[in-house]
């Protein structure tokens, strides 16, 4: 492993670790014409002395749902019952707010033991909380108020799940009508790939390759929120752009 000196924009130096056989020449990059192909390069070849490069968003949105769910099994209908969100500053890379509510299930209100040993969210922790109605509610009035319902704000999820199927199925069940801000979204593991070459596993796998700590607890949506934040500001500290990497075609 070699060790290569990253100057991040606060021009703090922070040491990190890659295998050699990633940093490649000028001479071995010539003739690759994939987009995918020159922005893995880009990524790999440190150190980066081009440290002011823009986002094109004002801010991200980081989000990961929890749901209830059962060990080996599919669950009819997947209930949000925690909601956590952080908004971070696309210039400075700093967390600016935090909206976090667990939520009471109702078609489901018992969370299984196997949810609240994934999750570490106990019954205890729903009971009496708001519904899900309330709590889409609540969201909405806070991304108004952080003046983020805009196209100049970017959800960050880990994957597509939570805004491609989770939260669309349940709105569709609630018969609520899915806020338009949700309809895009920034797939970090997808531009993880874009940035590296190599498609993630999942939060673990990409703090590990970026020589990143791991805090708090896994499957937690507020600590899967802040260490996703970590993975978005190690990625754009290096200079990746970050864009929308999913949609839905509301009719
Ligand atoms: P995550 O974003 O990976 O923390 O997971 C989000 C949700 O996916 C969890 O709250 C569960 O509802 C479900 N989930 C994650 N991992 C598992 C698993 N191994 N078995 C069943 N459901 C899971
Ligand atoms: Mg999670």
């Amino acid at each position: 492993m070699s060790q290569i000196m990253i100057r991040s924009p606060k021009n703090v130096l922070q040491r990190c670790y890659f295998p050699l056989t990633q940093i490649r020449t000028k001479k071995q990059t010539a003739g690759v014409d994939s987009l995918r192909e020159r922005n893995k390069q880009r990524y790999w070849r440190f150190p980066k002395t081009n440290t002011d490069t823009r986002q094109v968003f004002d801010y991200f949105l980081v989000l990961d749902f929890e749901a209830t769910c059962l060990e080996n099994e599919k669950i009819g209908v997947q209930e949000i019952i925690e909601f956590p969100c952080i908004k971070v500053n696309a210039i400075t890379l700093e967390p600016e707010a935090v909206f976090h509510q667990y939520v009471m299930p109702t078609v489901n209100p018992q969370l299984s033991d196997f949810c609240t040993k994934l999750t570490g969210i106990t019954q205890e922790m729903v009971e009496g909380q708001c519904n899900f109605k309330e709590t889409l509610k609540h969201f909405s009035k806070w991304i108004q108020e952080q003046g983020c319902a805009t196209n100049r704000s970017a959800f960050v999820t880990s994957g597509d799940w939570d805004l491609k199927i989770l939260l669309p199925k349940q709105c569709h069940h609630e018969g609520v009508d899915m806020p338009n801000y949700f309809a895009s979204w920034i797939n970090i593991k997808q531009a993880f790939a874009d940035a590296t070459g190599q498609y993630p596993r999942g939060i673990i796998d990409m703090m590990t390759r970026l020589n990143l700590k791991h805090c708090g607890r896994l499957h937690s949506g507020l600590d899967d929120c802040r260490n996703l934040t970590k993975i978005l500001q190690k990625l754009a500290f290096e200079g990746f752009v970050f864009h929308k990497t999913g949609f839905l075609w509301k009719s």
